[in-house]
C-alpha cells in the first residue's frame, strides 16, 4: 500500500497453508475497513496525476510490469505452487505467463482505445469521451491467482482507474509480490494497493466503501450475489465472473483422438479447479462405451502428485476443506445410483490429493450434474440425438462454457447459436484470444471481461455535444 510493505492496522495476521503437504507457507497481514481507508485516502490522492497521464506513459508502466512478472517467473511460479498445490509445470506454462500477457496486452489497449464521433449533419458534433471511473476494486479468487487478478488489474490501471485489490487468502503471495514489480516498474504509489485478508471482512469493506466506484469480481455465484446486493443501492458497476456446470458435447464424428485427449485436458487440468472446465460430459450414444473406457484407462495414468516435481500433471486441490466438499459430491452421487469408473476416494497419506473421478448413471437431476463442484469430478452421460444433447446442455441454473467436439461444420454452427452459454469452443478448450469478450450467461454472472469489453467497463462514457449549426437557428 502507498508503495510499502506494510502491517494490517488491527496487527493480526493470518496463515497460509501448503495443501500439498498441510506446512505454513507464511503469516500474512489481515487487513479490514481501517487499512481500506488509508488505501482510498492515497488512492484518491494518486487519482488526480494517474487519471491525467497519457495512455502511452500508461502502457509504459504497464509493460515493464509484465517485464517484471517474466523476469521473477521462476520466483511466481514457485509461489503460485506453494500457496494452491498446483502442479508446478503449470504454474510456469500457464499462471504466469499468462499473467504477464494480460499486462502486455492491455498497455497496448491503453494506447488504442479510441473516442466515437457522431456527426448530425450540419448542426452539430457528438463525441463520447471514455474517463476512468475512480477507484475500483478487483476481488479474485485462488484458482488462478496471478492470472485472474492481472486479467482486472490490468485493464483497470490502462483505463486510468486506481486499485484496492484483493486476492483469496488461501493463495495472498503472487498479488503481494505484484505489488513489488508495480513499484519497481515505476506505478506511482496509491495507484495499486494490495489488500491481503479475509472476504467477508477486506472484501465486503471494498464492495461497501462509498468511494469504490466500481467492483469487478470473479468466484463463486453465492459470493458474486452477496456482492451484487451490496452494491446495488449505491449504482456501483459490477462485472460479477462466477461459477459454471459446463457441458462437453462429444459426437459420433469427433476426431476421436483429438477429442479423447482434449477431454482429459478440458475435465481435469488444475484438478478440475477451473470455471471453464467441462465437467458434465454428454456423449453420442455409439461411441459411448468406447469413450467411456478409454477416459478410465488414460485416466489410470493422471494421478496426483508432488507439485513441485515438473514432470507432475495433477496437484493437491486448494484446501483439505475444499477436498471433503468435493468428496461429499461423490458420496452423494453414489447414494443416487452413480456408477463410480474411476478415482472417487481421497489419495492416501498427508495432502488435498483428490484423483480424476468419472461418475456415469446419474440423471440430470442429480447433485453431481447440478452444483458446481470445483474439483476433479466429472460425469458421463449418453445422448441420442443432437436435440437431446442440446437440451440437456441447457439444463442448468449456469452458463459459461460449452465445448463440442465434431467434424460437422453445420452442426457446429446450429449447436454454437443454441447454447445457452457465454463462450462456445469446437474442438478446442481454453484457446483464448484476448480480445474477445469474457464471460457467462444465467448464474455464471453479469458483465464481460476482455478486450474492449474489459475497458469499457473500467471507463464511464461521457457524451459531448457540440452545436455548431448557424446562430439563433
Ligand atoms: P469465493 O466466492 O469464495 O471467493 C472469491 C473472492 O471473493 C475471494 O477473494 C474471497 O476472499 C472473496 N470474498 C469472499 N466473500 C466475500 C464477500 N462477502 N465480499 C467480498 N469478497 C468476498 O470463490 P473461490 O475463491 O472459492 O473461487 C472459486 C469460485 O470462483 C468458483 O465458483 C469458480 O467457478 C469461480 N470462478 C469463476 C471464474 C469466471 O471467470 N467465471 C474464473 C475462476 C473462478 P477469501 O478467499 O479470502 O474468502
Amino acid at each position: 500500500m502507498g508503495g510499502s510493505y506494510r502491517p494490517a492496522v488491527g496487527g493480526r495476521y493470518f496463515e497460509d497453508i501448503n495443501p500439498a503437504n498441510g506446512k505454513l507457507v507464511a503469516h500474512i497481514a489481515r487487513s479490514d475497513a481501517a487499512d481500506l481507508q488509508l488505501a482510498v485516502d492515497q488512492a484518491q490522492d494518486a487519482f488526480r496525476s494517474w487519471s491525467r497521464t497519457t495512455p502511452e506513459a500508461r502502457a509504459e508502466i504497464l509493460y515493464a510490469i509484465a517485464g517484471g512478472i517474466a523476469r521473477r517467473g521462476e520466483e511466481f511460479a514457485l509461489a503460485e505452487t506453494l500457496d494452491t498445490g498446483k502442479p508446478i509445470a503449470f504454474s510456469r506454462s500457464v499462471d504466469i505467463p499468462r499473467a504477464a500477457a494480460n499486462f502486455r496486452f492491455f498497455a497496448a489497449a491503453a494506447t488504442q482505445f479510441a473516442s466515437e464521433a457522431h456527426e448530425m449533419p450540419g448542426r452539430a458534433i457528438n463525441y463520447t469521451l471514455r474517463q476512468p471511473v475512480g477507484i475500483v476494486g478487483c476481488i479474485a479468487p485462488w484458482n488462478l491467482p496471478l492470472y485472474l487478478m492481472s486479467w482486472k488489474i490490468a485493464p483497470a490501471l490502462a483505463a486510468g482507474n486506481c486499485v484496492v485489490a484483493k486476492p483469496s487468502e488461501w493463495s495472498p503471495v503472487t498479488a503481494a509480490m505484484l505489488g513489488e514489480v508495480c513499484n519497481e516498474a515505476g506505478l506511482p504509489p496509491g495507484v495499486l494497493s494490495v489488500l491481503q485478508g479475509l472476504g467477508p471482512e477486506i472484501g465486503e469493506a471494498i464492495v461497501d466503501h462509498p468511494e469504490v466506484k466500481a467492483i469487478s469480481f470473479t468466484g463463486g455465484t453465492l459470493t458474486g450475489a452477496r456482492i451484487a446486493s451490496r452494491a446495488a443501492p449505491a449504482f456501483k458497476k459490477t462485472s460479477l465472473e462466477l461459477g459454471g456446470k459446463n457441458p462437453c458435447i462429444v459426437f459420433a464424428d469427433c476426431d476421436y483422438p483429438r477429442t479423447l485427449r482434449e477431454i482429459e485436458r478440458l475435465a481435469f487440468s488444475n484438478s478440475g479447479q477451473i470455471c471453464l472446465c467441462g465437467s458434465r460430459i454428454f456423449v453420442e450414444q455409439s461411441l459411448y462405451e468406447r469413450l467411456a473406457a478409454d477416459l478410465v484407462e488414460a485416466l489410470a495414468k493422471l494421478q496426483p502428485a508432488d507439485p513441485l516435481d515438473p514432470a507432475t500433471r495433477l496437484g493437491a486441490l486448494i484446501s483439505e476443506a475444499h477436498l471433503q466438499k468435493v468428496h461429499g459430491y461423490v458420496e452423494r452421487a453414489r447414494l443416487e445410483g452413480g456408477n463410480i469408473l474411476c478415482g472417487g476416494s481421497r489419495m492416501p497419506g498427508a495432502g488435498a490429493f483428490y484423483p480424476p473421478t468419472l461418475i456415469e448413471g446419474l440423471g440430470p437431476e442429480s447433485a453431481c450434474n447440478l452444483e458446481e463442484i470445483f474439483g476433479p469430478v466429472a460425469t458421463l452421460q449418453p445422448f441420442a440425438t443432437e436435440e437431446e444433447a442440446l437440451e440437456l446442455a441447457n439444463h442448468s441454473t449456469y452458463g459459461l462454457a460449452a465445448t463440442l467436439w465434431t467434424e460437422n461444420l453445420s452442426r457446429a454452427h446450429r449447436m454454437a447459436s443454441a447454447l445457452q452459454t457465454g463462450i462456445v469452443w469446437v474442438n478446442t478448450w481454453l484457446l483464448r484470444d484476448l480480445r474477445t469478450p469474457f464471460g457467462g450467461v444465467k448464474h455464471s454472472g453479469t458483465g464481460r471481461e476482455g478486450g474492449w469489453e474489459a475497458m469499457r467497463f473500467f471507463t464511464e462514457p461521457k457524451n459531448v455535444c457540440i452545436n455548431f449549426g448557424p446562430r439563433n437557428a
